[in-house]
């Protein structure tokens, strides 16, 4: 449960708006139960009501950050106006994407409201990428315009902190990306452990000493990451595409009710959250 008796209780909320993406990852997470309750992400009033529902925490917590995730957020085409939205209301935004949409999709203007751009990558090698299934047709991201797009966001926006978020899996456990990650020079690199929550993903675990072998590839960079299965559960407060908390289980994901229809409070004491491993997540930035 979150405490906000201190009321210095930074949070970073995760919304999921959508399942679809133009990658297919084996291990991908984006896997939530059916429900009859609408698509967020779709309606605009909806979307609006659920952003203001999580700006209303300000009054609680003096730092809350909202990262749009996916599936591929950059496939929503209403994207600039939920982060302008967001923007307006105080809120810190960020946006977690797989970069192969984000000169295309990303405006310039949206970069300038964001606090925080992540990218997902996996592996440099376009081989590796398509047995892991983040390709399209074949095509895997093209990093050089990922690293061109970063250097001109970062010129609009200089308060902007760049993240790279890695999982460590079957197909890139013994690479190193050390050189394409000094290029691209994120304030952090996140490097997690395949984590089995999904059917999918429980396909896809790796053993504990392939990731300490990735670790000890990765070791000598300062600003990486790792984040084991461990740290993950129950750290991160993340929404489904229908507006419902969920949370990782034995069982796979476990939801509460929408929180457009309990209220934010409520929806809040219903998460299983650990806001001590949370914290530790973040040791002391909230980057
Ligand atoms: S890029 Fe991300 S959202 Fe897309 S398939 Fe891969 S893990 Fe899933």
């Amino acid at each position: 449960m979150v405490d906000f008796q201190k009321k210095t209780t930074p949070l970073v909320i995760n919304w999921h708006l959508l399942e679809p993406c133009n990658f297919g990852c084996r291990y991908c997470y984006a896997q939530w139960n059916k429900s009859q309750l609408p698509l967020v992400f779709k309606e605009r009033h909806l979307s609006e009501k659920l952003i203001s529902q999580i700006a209303s925490l300000q009054k609680k917590s003096p730092y809350i950050r909202l990262s749009f995730a996916g599936g591929e957020p950059l496939l929503d085409k209403d994207i600039s106006h939920k982060i302008g939205f967001s923007y307006n209301l105080g809120i810190k935004n960020s946006i977690i994407t797989n970069g192969s949409l984000i000169s295309k999709n990303l405006s310039l203007d949206s970069v300038s409201k964001l606090s925080m751009l992540g990218i997902s990558i996996d592996s440099a090698s376009q081989k590796t990428n398509q047995k892991i299934g983040r390709s399209l047709n074949g095509k895997a991201c093209n990093y050089e315009n990922v690293i061109r797009f970063l250097d001109e966001s970062r010129d609009i926006n200089p308060n902007l902190r760049i993240k790279v978020n890695t999982v460590v899996n079957q197909f890139n456990w013994n690479e190193d990306l050390s050189e394409l990650i000094m290029r691209i020079k994120p304030d952090k690199w996140k490097i997690l452990r395949v984590l089995p929550a999904t059917p999918k993903s429980k396909k896809e675990a790796i053993y504990y000493e392939q990731y300490e072998q990735f670790r000890v590839t990765h070791n000598h960079i300062p600003f990486a990451q790792f984040e084991d299965n461990s740290d993950m559960i129950c750290s991160y407060l993340m929404i489904d595409p229908h507006g419902r908390f969920f949370y990782n289980s034995e069982e796979g994901y476990k939801y509460t009710e929408s929180i457009l229809k309990i209220g934010m409070e409520t929806a809040l004491k219903n998460v299983n959250f650990d806001y001590g491993k949370f914290s530790i997540r973040y040791r002391g930035s909230i980057v």
